[in-house]
């Protein structure tokens, strides 16, 4: 059960944030995953995020493959192609390749970087993830920096919960803000929490399902099930890996 708002003192917003506040900035989320496969959790978490945040934009953007996580069953190119499949014709959800273009050691730091020189320095840019992920931020590459290029939006997952004694919990109860408004009106800087209906899903499970022999339908979209099928993808057997799967990716 998520907890964090619980534990965490909330007598903590952050006054620097407040400066340099501007009301209608463009709003953009940045939600990076290895989306290993894509399933519903992610997805409707993006939407969720768009409608109650009124994002103006919510980019997905498969990251290559982190070096203290798993090798992925699949390629980099077959999770892009499985996240476009996913996003089909939504049009509230953008796919974001650049991180898997991009030939050198990808970080999600570098992606961060690479959106905020796209975007410039006013637009509200703000990276996403799960409360899982905010668990092992402070093994990340270059994670105090995260905050000078963006914001940090995390969102509930059940089974997760960042407790007072966590390494992390004084860093999060510093830079947390409680007021969206702030994210929106402001370029970087702020944590911001975010409970949203939890959907215990993981690419995990999928991929032990299938590895298994039984059926994942309704926990991904039909088409990315067809499409794991039609190249027998998390068999168990080996699959072919791209250049950026070798990448040394952390995060
Ligand atoms: P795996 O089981 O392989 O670790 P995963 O299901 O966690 O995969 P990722 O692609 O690693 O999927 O996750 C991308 C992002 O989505 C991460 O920030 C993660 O915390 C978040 N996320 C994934 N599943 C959920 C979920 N069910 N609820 C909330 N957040 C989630």
């Amino acid at each position: 059960m998520w907890c964090l708002v619980t534990v965490i003192s909330v007598s903590n917003s952050v006054s620097d944030v407040a400066e340099g506040l501007t009301a209608n900035r463009r709003t953009v989320a940045m939600f990076g995953g290895t989306f290993d496969p894509i399933h519903h959790a992610h997805l409707r978490l993006a939407l969720e995020l768009r409608d109650r945040l009124a994002f103006d934009q919510v980019l997905l953007l498969p990251c290559a493959l982190p070096t203290h996580r798993e090798s992925p069953g699949c390629s980099a190119d077959q999770r892009l192609e499985m996240v476009r499949l996913a996003v089909g014709d939504e049009p509230k959800l953008q796919v974001d390749d650049r991180e898997l273009l991009s030939d050198e050691p990808s970080y999600s730091y570098h992606s961060l970087l690479s959106l905020r020189q796209q975007l410039g320095d006013d637009v509200s840019l703000t990276m996403v993830m799960g409360a899982d992920a905010l668990l092992k931020l402070d093994s990340w590459y270059r994670w105090q920096e995260l905050l000078e290029l963006g914001h940090i939006l995390v969102v509930s997952r059940p089974g997760w919960h960042l407790t007072g004694d966590h390494p992390l919990a004084d860093w999060v109860d510093q830079h947390r803000v409680e007021n969206f408004e702030r994210i929106q009106n402001s370029a970087a800087g702020g944590v911001y929490i975010q409970q949203l209906p939890g959907l215990d899903i993981s690419a995990t499970a999928i991929r032990q399902l299938i590895e298994g022999g039984s059926s994942p339908r309704y926990l991904l979209p039909d088409p990315v099930f067809d499409w794991i099928k039609q190249n027998h993808l998390y068999t168990g057997e080996t699959q072919s890996k791209t250049g950026a799967e070798t990448s040394n990716n952390d995060g």
